[in-house]
């Protein structure tokens, strides 16, 4: 990372917060509880705003910039990693769909100034991951203003968020896909709780149903049509940071193996401990990860303005393909630690206890399941050779 501004190094920053998250990582587990103290030392060092333009106060961060602070910070908290990362998804689909908007102008100097937070309300009751389907619409009236009702089954950090960017059909007389993003501030949104978030991993991101209704104007509405967002934005932002946190949680499996690996070697100097094999095919498998998400990170940068390449066919199956194997990887790389520190890794109450990464890991897959983005793929393969036989 090399983006330096007046505050400093992006990853120097990261780092400091991410000692931040390590000290109360067991605790905001152990209790479900929103990692406030990473948070609030995110938005201190205003890594919140770093991807706004400078133009607004922003730092210009790129995704690369972006997807190594949350590599960082997901080493230390994957909550924290994750919640940083989901923010950056709504923050770039705000500066990259702006149009002038005055809107998303304000909101983003807001962010700006004070750290405001921001979430997302994709998924639907009834509707599940297929972030492209809404049923709640938007529902104009008289006076002008809009009503936006959403039953949300998962907002993460719902209850500590600034801002949530819910998706909902256009109109009333709207097709399920032809959708809007609307920004939806805290102030104007009532939200009402359905239920816990109990669940095995990520814990801390605290993300339980929510019933949602917000009365905004319709400045609220982001300029272009969700399908464009989508494609163009959010979803290889997402399959791209995510796969950076993921990574993030391999290298913390890693460092525990490696550790590992290390007290059996200091116990018989001279010899190589049998589980070192595996700690180096292990490592390699890091690597070949890093090298991947590195990669795919550069890339979206080098096209972040050439909207016809990001959204092409084969693009959008890298993407699709970079979410699936970065889930399939960490879930691979965890358990393979698992064996490397054996019983330590184990135990709940060992240093090199893997049990945390062990579960966060398998909350991949179904962050938009796996098996939904695979069918996706299908019928993007279909329509390219479709495509290519014209
Ligand atoms: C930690 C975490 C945080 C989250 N935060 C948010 C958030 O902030 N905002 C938000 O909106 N959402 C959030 N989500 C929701 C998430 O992004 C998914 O969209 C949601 O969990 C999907 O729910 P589901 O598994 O019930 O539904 P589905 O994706 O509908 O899957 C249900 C089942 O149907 C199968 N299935 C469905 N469609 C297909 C298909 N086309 N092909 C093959 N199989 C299919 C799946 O394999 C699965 O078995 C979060 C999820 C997690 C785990």
């Amino acid at each position: 990372m090399n983006l330096t501004t007046s505050r400093g190094l992006l990853a120097d920053r990261a780092r400091q917060v991410a000692e931040i998250a390590a000290r109360h990582v067991h605790d905001v587990d152990a209790r479900a509880r929103f990692p406030r103290e990473a948070v609030d030392a995110l938005r201190s060092n205003g890594l919140l705003a770093a991807a706004v333009p400078s133009a607004l106060g922003g730092e210009n961060a790129t995704l690369h910039d972006l997807s190594e602070v949350a590599r960082i910070l997901a080493e230390s908290c994957s909550a924290t990693g994750m919640i940083f990362v989901m923010h950056q998804i709504q923050v770039l689909c705000l500066t990259r769909h702006t149009h002038g908007s005055t809107t998303v102008i304000r909101t983003l100097r807001r962010l700006v100034m004070d750290g405001t937070l921001m979430a997302s309300a994709t998924t639907e009751a009834g509707i599940g991951g297929s972030t492209r389907t809404s049923g709640c619409a938007i529902d104009e009236q008289p006076n002008g203003t809009i009503v936006l009702r959403k039953t949300a089954p998962v907002i993460s950090y719902g209850a500590f968020a600034d801002v949530i960017l819910t998706t909902a059909r256009a109109s009333l007389e709207s097709a399920p896909s032809d959708q809007v993003l609307v920004i939806c501030p805290r102030a104007t949104t009532r939200l009402t709780q359905l239920g816990e978030w109990d669940t095995l991993g990520f814990r801390g991101t605290c993300s339980p149903g929510f019933q949602l209704e917000a009365t905004v104007d319709r400045e609220h509405i982001v300029p272009d049509d969700f399908a464009t967002i989508s494609a163009e934005t959010m979803l290889p932002v997402s399959h791209l940071l995510w796969a950076t946190v993921w990574l993030g949680i391999s290298d913390a499996a890693a460092a525990k193996a490696a550790t590992a690996v290390q007290r059996s070697a200091r116990k018989s100097i001279g010899t190589l401990p049998p589980a070192a094999t595996r700690l180096a095919e292990l490592l390699g498998k890091v690597a070949a990860f890093g090298g991947l998400v590195e990669s795919s990170t550069r890339a979206f940068d080098d096209d972040a303005d050439d909207r016809a390449a990001l959204t092409s066919i084969p693009r959008a199956i890298a993407h699709n393909s970079l979410k699936i194997t970065a889930s399939d990887s960490v879930i691979d790389i965890v358990g393979q630690a698992m064996l490397v520190a054996g019983i330590a890794g184990y135990r709940q109450d060992s240093d090199l206890s893997l049990g945390r990464l062990l579960r966060d890991s398998y909350g991949t897959a179904v962050m938009v399941n796996n098996d939904r983005i695979l069918a996706n793929n299908a019928q993007l393969s279909l329509l390219q050779r479709r495509k290519a036989r014209r």
